[in-house]
């Protein structure tokens, strides 16, 4: 990587602590708007990290950055199809939709209930348009080479051991390679995850009691993983093949991911609640042994990963969530892997953490046009409303998990929300307001934003806080209340029992329901291009135009602190 040590220039604009995806692209957003930017990393690229999955809502960030940056790469990796077309050796895997099943201990893979207790969500219509799963060392090393290319400052084997932030600015002392440094700069971004730079800095009292999920991991890289089709050959056909997919295997400890990238290797690991660890044998202490002690317990899954071999070694974590008070002060803010995590499920992680970067990415526009320090307010408690509202739809399907038809009713609140965020964020002007700004898993919908903290209460009633199933009548009467809370944003045919649990992308059914977007027939119609990206030629004239006005803020001089906050 560029620069070397000892010529590190001590005073920057705008310092980002941690080049995961999320600081990398923060880096490079803020440089291409004529920011002097500085990124530093702790360790070096490539490197591995887990948080693999992407989605729909992630890609339409992408997209977006894209076109208002002028971002081709983002435009590019947005779909498995470009992806594959332009950025070839940044390995991914290709990713269609959800795919759930539900096992039982000592079941064979014959076993019929595996296919009765199978859940497939389509999430796009080709492979073409279709998501990707991250392979983080490469994914995240591309981001960072971006970043630099943008002008970005970047330093790696970094550790700032101090942080002051004042009225007048933001003061750091940091060490690579037993040589100290100080640095002065107008404002600190927080991209360091869970590691949590700030929150130890600053003292940032954790939020934790208010998240309601708690969950252990044990996981790692595998290689020889076998498909669905060859463990369980009775399947009926579902709309697209169940390994291109993140891949959820539900358990009575928790569930399990397994993400496939396409050059065969597989990332894997079981997600334990606090209830199912108890019912590891007392033995079962090391991640080896964990492993180990659930493929024997459920054979379906030891058909597909029994002869597997990890390429890394196990690793497990007693607890994956983290949630602090505050995100945002008058001169720093952290990105949401910083801020809070609940769970893998529903692989909200990179989608929240793109349509952040975005968020600030508008701020900060703003703040260099008002010559000022960003408003942040409004960032900060979408924030923490957000992060109330994952916990509440996953905790809710931790407790939907005692009965597999409580769990696909509850995935439907999920599905019905984001396919209607994509499609309207796709499709319907919001005016004034930038549909990044719009919240995350429903958020601020009238019809969304109460149903996570609904459904937990009644799922709470039904399993009584200790996983029972409760009788067929509570559930069925559950999956009718799911269909009727949901159909108002239902377009993309959710909750129909006639689907079998296998729903692909009914572009004719949208059609059918454009009321439900206060759209006409005629005008979604016209709309339906737009539903998978903004087309290229648009990426590129921007592409075009961002030099000059990249060069004309540049030159503009310092744009923080001129005037002062806009904070109070
Ligand atoms: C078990 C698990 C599974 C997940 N699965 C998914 C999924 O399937 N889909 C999904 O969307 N999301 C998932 N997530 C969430 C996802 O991991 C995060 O959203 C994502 O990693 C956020 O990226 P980031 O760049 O903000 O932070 P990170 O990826 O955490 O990167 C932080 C960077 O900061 C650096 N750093 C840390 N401390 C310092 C310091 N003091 N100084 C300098 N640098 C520092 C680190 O070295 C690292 O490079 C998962 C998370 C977990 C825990």
């Amino acid at each position: 990587m560029r620069g070397v040590w000892a010529v590190m220039s001590d005073r920057c604009e705008i310092v980002v602590i941690g080049s995961g995806f999320a600081g990398s692209l923060m880096a490079r957003v803020l440089a291409v708007q004529g920011y002097d930017v500085l990124l530093l990393e702790r360790g070096t690229h490539p490197r591995f990290a887990i948080g693999e999955s992407s989605t729909p809502l992630a890609n339409l960030s992408l997209e977006r950055l894209a076109a208002r940056y002028g971002l081709s790469d983002c435009y590019q990796l947005a779909a498995h199809g470009r992806w594959m077309e332009t950025h070839a050796s940044v390995r991914r895997g290709l990713k269609r939709g959800f795919t759930f099943y539900r096992h039982h201990p000592g079941a064979k893979p014959g076993d019929s209930r595996l296919a009765d207790e199978r859940l497939l969500v389509a999430a796009s219509p080709t492979d073409y348009v279709a998501d990707s799963h991250w392979l983080r060392a490469d994914v995240d090393h591309h981001f960072v080479r971006q970043a630099v290319d943008a002008g970005v400052d970047y330093r790696d084997r970094v550790e700032v051991t101090d942080a002051r932030i004042s009225d007048d600015g933001v003061e750091l002392r940091a060490t690579r390679g037993g040589v100290s440094s100080d640095i002065h700069a107008d404002f600190i971004v927080d991209a360091s995850g869970p590691g949590g730079f700030l929150a130890r800095q600053l003292a940032i009292p954790s939020g934790l009691s208010r998240t309601r999920t708690r969950a252990g991991i044990v996981f790692s890289h595998f290689e020889g993983v076998r498909l669905a089709h060859e463990v369980a050959p009775h399947f009926p056909e579902g709309p697209y093949p169940d390994d291109h997919a993140a891949v959820h295997h539900i358990i009575d400890e928790g569930w399990m991911y397994s993400l496939r990238f396409d050059h065969g290797v597989t990332s894997a690991g079981f997600v334990l609640s606090p209830r199912g660890a108890a019912l590891l044998p007392d033995a079962a202490r090391s991640a080896d042994e964990k492993w180990a002690a659930l493929l024997d317990r459920y054979p379906t899954i030891a058909a597909a990963f029994g002869d597997a071999r990890a390429i890394m070694p196990m690793m497990q974590r007693d607890r994956i969530q983290h949630r602090l008070t505050r995100a945002a002060g008058r001169r720093w803010v952290l990105l949401p892997h910083a801020y809070a995590f609940v769970d893998p499920l529903f692989s909200t992680g990179i989608a929240w953490s793109l349509r952040a970067v975005e968020r600030l990415a508008l701020s900060f526009e703003t703040a260099r046009d008002g010559r000022r320090l960003p408003e942040l307010g409004r960032y900060e408690e979408m924030l923490a409303r957000e992060a109330d509202q994952i916990d509440r739809m996953v905790a809710g399907a931790y407790e939907a998990m005692a009965h597999f038809d409580l769990f696909a009713a509850q995935a439907m609140i999920y599905f019905a929300t984001v396919s209607y965020a994509e499609v309207r964020q796709r499709l319907v002007a919001e005016g004034e307001r930038h549909p990044a700004w719009s919240g995350f898993l429903g958020v601020g919908d009238e019809v969304c934003d109460p149903l996570p903290r609904a459904s937990l209460r009644r799922l709470l009633r039904i399993t009584r806080g200790a996983g029972h199933e409760g009788s067929a009548a509570d559930r069925e009467s559950f999956a009718t209340w799911v269909a009727r809370s949901i159909a108002p944003r239902n377009v993309a045919g959710l909750a129909d029992p006639a689907r079998r649990n296998l729903y692909p992308v009914d572009l004719d059914l949208l059609v059918e329901r454009h009321a439900l977007l206060g759209m006409t027939r005629d005008q979604l119609v016209a709309g339906l291009p737009a539903l998978r990206g903004v087309a290229p030629e648009r990426v590129r004239s921007i592409a075009l135009a961002i030099g000059p006005t990249m060069a004309s803020a540049r030159n503009a001089g310092p744009t923080l602190n001129a005037v002062g906050s806009g904070q109070p």
